[in-house]
């Protein structure tokens, strides 16, 4: 090694300082000081760094290295890292490493190991470290021989069960499916009617309930009220026949057979409903009247029971009034757009007579409550004081009389009464005798709005009605400012309607009152919502005859009966007919609905009188 020679060296650097740089030896010196300084520093600075324990970098890439690695891999590692650890310990203990920097290395390498051997163990899944003794089934095998273990374990299968079918029994109510219904078009009328099933599901339940128990006469009642309720009937009648005892509803004024069940059963489920009504169940050979306060879904009905003794059994005669009734809305009720008008402009007058006519259950005390809170709502402070047979429906703010003949509270002694209370609004249930017709002309007469019904089937015949009843000619035609008529139609389903030609002679007969050509009659072809009849809920067919005062003026001058008829022929918005017609041509309703509510097709108006020129002359003043 002739370049390691001391003075080689020495004759290199000499020769090097000859060269360039060093013009004294000890310059050199220092020189050569710094450069061993930093060779060692350097050197040392190496060692240093191998022998350091790994970073905290160098501990990251091992993590994402025995990431990647198997658990057969991973465990050869850590095997191989335990010796090496066990190796190192000896190495340390041996006497021929006690030198500082073998001892102070191995340390290093020690310390190492372990952090490679700490990474590795939380590589390695945990349980892998735990025993690994396998399930047995043999240890538990003479717990489950145990007899009471196994009837413990049925009696829990058992309990389950039990839970499970009540908790979903509890959450269909009490409008459980009959078992044998589909249950899909459960859901899908429920969702449009509010609970109503389509009813040949109440025949099934009825059966079912009846079944379930031979005695569930409440549950049987429950579901006949609760039902009658969602399809907005209005009456619910009972009746024995020769065999069997029929539940029917009165829905749209129509009467529909709902469900049947044994005649056996009558006596029970009219005693069920007198203890509900607190009526003597034990008699059953008089007439009996009663009244039900039914709560159901926060909200109350009241339910009018009539018991009649018949041939067969008692008949029962049920109607249903809605307690928390939304507010009577005369805008709601479908009136057409003229007789709206002239309606509203009538109530505005603060005295006269207001008529509405028509048949029983043609809409009449809907019309006037709505009238009398409209009045109420257009000008507070009024007193407005009904007298009514029976009260229907009880309304805020205003006044009301129950008719009691038998205590001396008839119209007639009631009207004189109230008349003494300054009311400036008086509603009179019916005008039937000739004293509260005169009494309630006069009213009309000297300061006092009236408004009342009269048993007359058209606009035009209340006024023969008031007439013949003995109202005074002149007071009437000075008084009456406005007669409604009005006709309860059923509405064709609009879930079913669907386009259909009606009889000719209904379209001739149309045809008189509109351009027929081009309309699309509908009707509805029935559907699980409507109960199959294809008519679902009603709508109002109207006419008025309304008279300004110019009117009232000509009708006292007017000589004859049938001139006077004339003029209020001329008054008259239009006819019954000619709104129905009107409806059905826009598929509201359909003509055969409307031939059967108005009689049928011919020249007079429906209910009219027809003219008498004989008849008496009526006394004018
Ligand atoms: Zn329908």
């Amino acid at each position: 090694m002739k370049f390691l020679q001391p003075c080689y060296i020495w004759s290199v650097l000499k020769r090097a300082r000859e060269f360039v740089f060093f013009r004294s030896g000890s310059t050199l010196l220092v020189y050569l000081v710094l450069l061993v300084a930093s060779v060692c520093g350097a050197v040392t600075l190496r060692a240093g760094e191998a022998l350091a324990p790994y970073s905290s970098t160098e501990c990251a890439a091992l993590v994402d290295r025995y990431r990647t690695m198997k658990r057969g891999d991973l465990e050869r590692q850590h095997e191989m890292f335990a010796m090496r650890e066990v190796d190192l310990n000896r190495q340390l203990n041996d006497p021929a490493n006690h030198a500082a920097d073998s001892k102070r290395s191995i340390l290093i390498q020690i310390e190492r190991t372990q952090q490679e051997l700490d990474i590795l163990r939380a590589f390695i899944p945990k349980k892998t470290q735990k025993n690994k003794q396998a399930f047995s089934f043999d240890r538990y095998k003479p717990l489950l021989d145990s007899m009471w273990v196994r009837w413990g374990f049925l009696a829990l299968l058992v309990f389950i069960f039990l839970f499970v079918r009540r908790r979903s029994r509890r959450k269909q109510g009490s409008t459980l499916p009959a078992p044998d219904q589909p249950t899909h078009n459960q859901c899908k009328v429920e969702n449009t009617l509010d609970g109503a099933m389509p009813i040949h599901d109440i025949q099934a339940y009825a059966e079912y309930v009846l079944l379930k128990s031979p005695k569930g006469y409440s549950e049987l009642i429950e579901l006949i009220f609760g039902q009658a309720i969602a399809w907005h009937a209005s009456d619910i009648h009972m009746q024995r026949t020769k065999d069997c005892f029929e539940i029917q509803y009165r829905i749209d004024g129509e009467l529909l057979d709902i469900c049947k069940v044994e005649s056996y059963r009558a006596k029970e489920v009219v005693s069920v409903i007198k203890v509900m009504a607190s009526l003597k169940f034990d008699r059953s050979t008089t007439a009996l009247d009663g009244r039900i306060s039914y709560g159901l879904e926060e909200r109350t009905y009241d339910l009018r029971i009539s018991i009649i003794p018949t041939l067969g059994a008692e008949k029962v005669v049920i109607r249903l009034f809605d307690a928390d009734q939304s507010p009577y809305d005369l805008g709601t009720l479908g009136f057409s757009e003229k007789t709206s008008e002239y309606w509203t402009a009538s109530l505005r007058n603060r005295h006269g007579l207001l008529m509405v006519v028509g048949p029983a259950g043609s809409g009449k005390t809907t019309t006037i409550y709505s009238s009398l809170l409209h009045i109420k709502a257009m000008q507070s402070g009024l007193n407005v004081i009904t007298l009514e047979d029976p009260v229907e429906h009880r309304l805020e703010g205003i006044t009301q009389i129950q008719i009691d003949a038998e205590r001396g509270m008839n119209y007639e002694t009631a009207f004189t009464n109230i008349l003494r209370q300054d009311p400036e609004v008086v509603m009179l249930g019916e005008i039937r005798s000739p004293a509260v017709a005169r009494l309630a002309v006069r009213a009309g007469h000297t300061g006092h709005l009236v408004i009342s019904t009269v048993h007359s089937f058209s606009t035009l015949g209340a006024f023969d009605r008031l007439l013949e009843l003995g109202a005074e000619g002149y007071n009437l035609y000075n008084s009456l400012i406005a007669v409604l008529g009005q006709r309860l139609v059923k509405k064709v389903c609009p879930h079913c309607a669907q386009p259909y030609q009606p009889e000719d002679r209904l379209v001739a007969a149309a045809a008189e009152y509109i351009d027929v050509s081009g309309v699309c009659w509908l009707r509805g072809a029935g559907c699980d919502l409507c109960m199959g009849r294809g008519y679902r809920e009603r709508i109002v067919i109207d006419e008025i005859i309304h008279l300004n005062p110019v009117a009232r003026n000509r009708l006292s001058s007017l000589g004859t009966q049938s001139e006077r008829r004339e003029l209020l022929r001329e008054q008259r918005n239009h006819s019954l007919w000619q709104d129905g017609v009107n409806k059905a041509a826009t598929g509201l309703t359909t003509l055969e609905e409307v031939a059967l509510m108005l009689g049928d097709m011919t020249e007079s108006e429906p209910g009219e009188v027809p003219p008498k020129e004989d008849r008496q002359p009526i006394a004018t003043q």
